[in-house]
Parts: structure tokens; sequence; C-alpha cells
């Protein structure tokens, strides 16, 4: 199953003000998909996660013109994933909130110093297009934003020893802080 293509003309889209909203399965992401996937580690049991049930990707993507003319998107995201805890190897639910900013333009490298002192480094560049890949925009940004190692902060599950399996040395480490 494949979906269309989200384009938009980006300085058009940042001009007029328009916003975009959407919900997406993470099928529409097969780029991501497939890490989500290699995160079930080199456990025996690995299944391939059914497709449609491992997550989802809300987005909005705003479109801004400011009073010097600039031309800005704002992305904000927000994906509902499921990784593997790499710690004790069961489901661990993945909940990413996220914020990009984006000046469309067409800056070569050695003016975007300049820009970033003068606009704030908390932008990204986009270059200008008359059809952005909104999908893959998002793909990259979430791509980016998945934690390597991703690990339950509480409650992990008892860690079942396999084979060749080390005890994590941060344990016993944790039992000498605390003597
Ligand atoms: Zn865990």
């Amino acid at each position: 199953m494949t979906s269309q293509n989200i384009r938009i003309d980006n300085l058009t889209f940042a001009a007029r003000g328009e916003r975009l909203h959407s919900k997406l399965p993470l099928t529409e992401f097969p780029r991501l998909c497939e890490l989500l996937a290699h995160s079930k580690g080199e456990s025996p049991e690995v299944r391939a996660p059914a497709p449609t049930d491992n997550g989802e990707v809300e987005f909005t993507l705003t479109g801004e013109k400011n009073a010097l003319g600039q031309s800005f998107l704002h992305l904000v995201l927000n994906a509902h994933l499921l990784t593997t805890c790499q710690r004790c190897l069961s489901d661990l639910p993945l909940n990413l909130t996220l914020n990009f900013h984006y000046l469309v333009s067409n800056v070569d490298e050695s003016a975007l110093d300049e820009l970033e002192t003068e606009i704030g480094d908390d932008f990204d560049i986009q270059e200008v297009s008359q059809a952005m890949d909104v999908k893959l925009l998002i793909e990259d940004e979430l791509i980016l934003a998945l934690p390597i190692a991703p690990t339950h902060e509480v409650d992990c599950a008892p860690v079942t020893m396999q084979s060749g399996e080390k005890p994590n040395p941060f344990a016993a480490l944790k039992g000498l802080i605390k003597s």
C-alpha cells in the first residue's frame, strides 16, 4: 500500500501562512519502520512487528512570513512508536514530541554563519522548493531523533539471561555506590 506523497511549494506555503495537519501510520515511513524493527536487537525470537500496530505520527506544519520577508516553516511532530528496550528486550513505547523551525532560503554554507547569528541557531535551513517532500522531512527528523539504544527509564522487566550475555556492569556499580 503506497499513499500519495505530501509535497508543498514551501515559499508559497510560508507566504500564505498555510497549515497542514495530519496523522500518518508508521507504514508511511519505511526507513523508520526498518530502524524500529532492527532495534529488536539480536534476540533470537525476533519477530517482524505487524506494520500497522507499531505506531503513528501526527504532525502540524505551519508556514510563516515575517515582516522582513523571511519565510519560515514550523513543524511539530507527535510520534507514538513501539520499539524494544535494549536492556530487557521487551516492548518499549516511545512517545516523541518534537519541534522544528526552518528558514526557507537558498543560502550557501558561507552565508550560513552570519544568518544564524541574525535569526538564532534554533533554525535549520530548508532549500526553496516548489515540491518539498513533507513526509521525507518528517521521516528524516524522526530518524535523527531516535535514541540509539532505547531503554526503560523505570520498570524494566527482569533481565532474562541469554547464553553469552553478560550482566549489566552498572548494576554492580549501583550496589557499590549505595554501600
Ligand atoms: Zn527495559
